[in-house]
């Protein structure tokens, strides 16, 4: 361990952590009699558990979120220079870093012009979905309100999001749900819908099926996530993007990007959509945007857009009337300039995109030894591994036995992520996104750990 805390205060916490937290995602029973697991510090991309053990976290935070790796103190010193300075002030006046880091976010976004905060990825979808509804209403008669997502994307928790959600075993018991949000289907070319040769066309071509038989006057906006990431790591296939842009261009449709994931270096360019050439008219991002070391999240749009909320200054329903408490926070847009500093300053995006090359490769070589895995597949540093208990059938594995590979890893220090579906027929993936730092070594320990596991688990 570094300098990590003294012992009784951790077994405290452990206990505190037992008795009174309740914890995203987890079925709490089997926690009672288990071995509590907390990290209490974190270094580079380490992270030490309340126990003293070390572990190498290729999950970046558990949800792909801490991209420039643990222990930033420019970040942190720079969060606390601004808050004595100024902690917060919303609603009606701006703030030096808001202002400061809208310019910085938009020089890597050719073609946006507008930047709203907010605090979390669900909330900036939310956000999305209620710009375009104010624009059906005051521009299209109520009538363009539909959204369209994609089965197996993920927009975030709230009621709304996930009626805007591709997975419909997170909705379950929370109905009913919003609606007027319609699937169109997924693009994932290994479990293939149509025998076709030009798949990437075909699912485009799929999502202007929904449309018509929606009615195109009644779609206002796509919602998509340039790779789906909680859903699977699925990358759209060529010819996939360019299609999807034209469909949304012919009906007059705004095209939404969740870059909730992707977004700010994950896959080796600021943002996922930058790899396809798409012109997108709402992005959104949270996670890596300040790496946690603050609650920050964006919805950047054009000025086409903005401009829609500004038409009559004497109704007092034009404008966008919406608020929230914490996006007033300086906290958040000055930990993403730091995290921004400090991407450009180590070329974190260089290194993605050299290390996401290494990752895939050792990846595929796992494949070419291990005939329980499926598929492989991603881009820079957000990579999923497939796992089926025949390559023929392409049945998933159990979800105990991805559990039991993401366990043995963490019993060699690595820590994983995997996909687990209920549902009979998804997929069951385990998914790699280390922090943008990641050095060569610490790729070939992951690949190592994997390897083990896989080799423990299904021999
Ligand atoms: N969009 C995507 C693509 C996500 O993966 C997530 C969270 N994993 C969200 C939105 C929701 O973000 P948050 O949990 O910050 O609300």
């Amino acid at each position: 361990m570094t300098s990590v805390s003294n012992p009784n205060e951790l077994s405290s916490a452990t206990e505190l952590d037992r008795n009174h937290v309740w914890h995203h995602l987890l079925q709490h029973k089997p926690l009672e009699t288990s071995e509590p697991f907390m990290i209490v510090e974190g270094k580079g991309m380490r992270v030490w558990d309340a126990q003293g053990r070390q572990c190498l976290d290729a999950v970046s935070g558990g949800i792909w979120t801490v991209n420039v790796g643990y222990g930033r103190d420019t970040i942190a010193n720079a969060v606390r220079d601004q808050l004595v300075r100024l902690n917060f002030f919303a609603g009606t006046a701006g703030t030096i870093p808001g202002a400061v880091f809208a310019e910085r976010l938009l020089s890597k976004m050719p073609g946006l012009d507008r930047v709203y905060y907010i605090n979390s990825g669900t909330e900036a979808n939310e956000k999305v979905f209620k710009m375009v509804r104010q624009i059906s209403a005051r521009h299209h008669r109520g009538r363009k309100s539909k959204i369209l997502f994609r089965e197996r994307d993920y927009h975030g928790s709230s009621l709304a999001a996930l009626a805007a959600g591709g997975q419909p075993e997170r909705a379950m018991q929370y109905g009913p749900l919003p609606e007027g949000f319609v699937q169109v289907p997924h693009c994932l070319e290994y479990r293939k819908q149509w025998n076709v040769e030009n798949y990437g066309i075909r699912a485009a071509d799929a999502i202007e099926e929904v449309i018509l038989r929606e009615g195109s006057d009644t779609v206002g906006a796509l919602c998509l996530e340039p790779i789906t990431a909680g859903g699977g790591i699925i990358v759209p296939p060529a010819g996939y993007w360019p299609r999807v842009q034209e469909i949304c261009r012919k009906y007059d449709i705004l095209l939404h990007i969740d870059e909730v994931v992707c977004g700010i270096g994950r896959t080796g360019r600021w943002f996922g959509y930058q790899h396809f050439g798409i012109k997108p008219d709402f992005v959104t991002m949270a996670k890596g945007l300040a790496s946690g070391y603050a609650a920050i999240s964006c919805v950047a749009t054009t000025n086409r857009v903005f401009d829609l909320f500004k038409d009559d200054p004497s109704d007092p329903l034009s404008y966008f009337r919406d608020v929230s408490t914490f996006g007033g926070c300086t906290a958040g847009p000055i930990a993403a300039i730091e995290n921004m500093n400090i991407i450009e300053r180590e070329a974190l995006l260089e290194n993605t995109v050299r290390m996401g090359e290494r990752l895939r490769r050792k990846l595929e070589a796992l494949k070419a030894k291990h005939e329980v895995i499926g598929d492989v597949r991603g881009v820079g540093l957000l990579q999923g591994v497939e796992l089926v208990q025949n390559r023929v059938s392409k049945i998933p594995v159990t979800e105990a036995q991805t559990q039991r590979v993401v366990a043995v890893c963490r019993e060699n220090g690595v820590l994983i992520g995997a996909i687990n579906r209920a549902l009979p027929g998804l997929n069951t993936t385990l998914c790699l996104a280390p922090p943008l730092i990641v050095s060569e070594n610490e790729i070939d320990c992951i690949s190592q750990a994997i390897d083990d596991a896989l080799g423990r688990v299904f021999a």
